[in-house]
C-alpha cells in the first residue's frame, strides 16, 4: 500500500444522508445550536479548575509527599478528562461558533503535554477518515511488534501474551505523548500514508516553544520549588502519566478494537468499496451509554459513532442524536456496536486481545506442519 485510501462507492452513503438530514433537523426544528450549551460550559469550568486547582495545590508546597503524591496522580487522570471533554471537541471547531473559542481550548492541549496541530493532522483528518484501516490508521499501531490489532501483520510468539501485558504499554501512552511521540510524527514523512511534511514554519516554533513550557511547568518548577527529592519527583511525574495514559489508552481501544468492529483493507487498486460513513459504523463502537458519569467523565468518547459521524457536533448534544443514528443504522442495515458497561467493553477487548494473539498464535502454528509437509511433497 502506498497511496492514499479513497472511499470509492459509487452510491455514496443513503444512510449517511438520511441521518444527516435527521440530525440538522432536529437542530433546526428545536432551534438548538450544535455548539456548547450551558451544560457543556458548566462541565469546561469544573475540569479547568479542577485541573488548576490541583496544579496549584501540589506547587504550593504546604503537603506531605504521599498527598501530593496521590494529588498528582489526580492531576494525572485530570488532564485525561480536560482532553477529552474540552480540548477533542474544540480542535474539530465543536466547541463553540467562534474560532476563537475553539483556538483557546485548543491551545490547553498544551499545558497538558500535547501539540494540539499534530493532533488536528493524526487524528481529525488521519484516523477520523481512515479509521481502522491497517497501515493507514496509525491509532491501531499502539505499540508495533508487541501490540498485534490487525489480520494482515504476521503474529510472533511473545503476543500470545498479549491480552496481559497491553494494559501495562497503554499506560505508558501519556508519557509517550508527552517526550516522544508529537517529535517522531512531525518529522514523519507520512502518518499511515497520509503525507504530513511542509508544516507552516511557526509550527516548528509553537511544538518546541510549548513542549518547553510544559517540561518548565511540570518538571523545572516543581523541582526548584518542592521539598522532595529527585527520585521522589520522578515516581510522582511518571506515576502521573501511567494513571493519565492508562484511561487515555483505554478509551481509544474500546471505541475501535471490540467484538463487532471491523478492519477492512483496501480493495487491489487501493480503494475502499464501502461508502466512507458504513465504514465508520463498521469500525466503531460505544459503550455504556446509559451511564450519565461515563458520559461527565469521557466527554462523548464512549459514544464514539455519534462521533464519528458528526464531529463537527459538541460531545453534549451525542445522546439525543444518538436515538436518531441507531435508528437509522436498523432502518439501513448497518451495524450499531455498543456495550452496555465499560465493563462489557473491557472484557470484550480483552478477548480481541486474545484473539488476535494466542487464539491467531496457535493457528498459526497448527497450520505450519501443513505448509511444510506440502512443500515436501512438492507441491
Ligand atoms: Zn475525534
Amino acid at each position: 500500500m502506498s497511496s492514499k485510501v479513497k472511499f470509492t462507492n459509487p452510491n455514496k452513503s443513503a444512510f449517511y444522508a438520511t441521518t444527516r438530514q435527521r440530525v440538522e433537523n432536529y437542530f433546526k426544528e428545536n432551534a438548538i445550536s450544535k455548539y456548547a450549551n450551558k451544560a457543556m460550559w458548566g462541565k469546561a469550568i469544573i475540569y479547568l479548575t479542577a485541573f488548576v486547582g490541583l496544579y496549584v495545590l501540589i506547587i504550593s508546597n504546604i503537603f506531605t509527599v504521599e498527598v501530593m503524591f496521590g494529588l498528582a496522580l489526580l492531576l494525572g487522570v485530570c488532564s485525561a478528562f480536560i482532553g477529552f471533554n474540552i480540548c477533542h471537541d474544540a480542535i474539530h471547531g465543536s466547541f463553540s461558533a467562534n474560532q476563537k473559542v475553539n483556538k483557546f481550548f485548543s491551545f490547553i492541549f498544551n499545558l497538558v503535554g500535547a501539540s494540539p496541530y499534530m493532533w488536528s493532522i493524526t487524528h481529525n483528518v488521519v484516523h477520523h477518515t481512515y479509521t481502522n484501516i491497517p497501515g493507514h490508521d496509525e491509532d491501531i499501531e499502539v505499540a508495533p511488534g508487541l501490540v498485534r490489532i490487525s489480520e494482515e501483520e504476521k503474529v510472533n510468539k511473545i503476543q500470545r501474551y498479549q491480552h496481559f501485558y497491553a494494559f501495562g504499554l497503554y499506560s505508558l501512552a501519556s508519557l509517550s505523548w508527552v517526550l516522544r511521540k508529537d517529535y517522531i510524527k512531525f518529522f514523519q514523512k507520512k502518518i499511515g500514508e497520509h503525507p504530513t511534511l511542509n508544516h507552516p514554519k511557526r509550527e516548528y516554533f509553537n511544538l518546541f516553544f510549548y513542549k518547553a513550557l510544559y517540561y518548565f511547568l511540570f518538571i523545572i518548577l516543581p523541582l526548584l520549588v518542592l521539598d522532595i527529592t529527585w527520585w521522589q519527583f520522578i515516581i510522582g511525574f511518571v506515576c502521573m502519566h501511567l494513571a493519565e495514559g492508562l484511561v487515555l489508552g483505554l478509551v481509544f481501544q474500546l471505541a475501535h478494537v471490540v467484538e463487532g468492529t471491523d478492519f477492512p483493507t483496501p480493495n487491489e487498486e487501493g480503494n475502499m468499496e464501502e461508502a466512507w460513513a458504513d465504514h465508520q459504523m463498521r469500525t466503531t463502537a460505544n459503550f455504556a451509554t446509559n451511564s450519565k458519569l461515563a458520559s461527565f467523565l469521557l466527554g462523548g468518547l464512549n459514544r464514539q459513532i455519534e462521533h464519528h459521524l458528526f464531529p463537527k457536533v459538541c460531545h453534549i448534544h451525542y445522546p439525543v442524536i444518538s436515538k436518531i443514528v441507531k435508528q437509522t443504522a436498523q432502518e439501513f442495515n448497518l451495524p450499531y456496536i455498543e456495550s452496555p458497561t465499560f465493563f462489557a467493553a473491557l472484557k470484550s477487548h480483552y478477548r480481541m486481545l486474545r484473539k488476535f494473539g494466542k487464539e491467531a498464535y496457535e493457528q498459526q502454528t497448527q497450520l505450519m506442519p501443513a505448509i511444510g509437509k506440502l512443500s515436501h511433497t512438492g507441491r
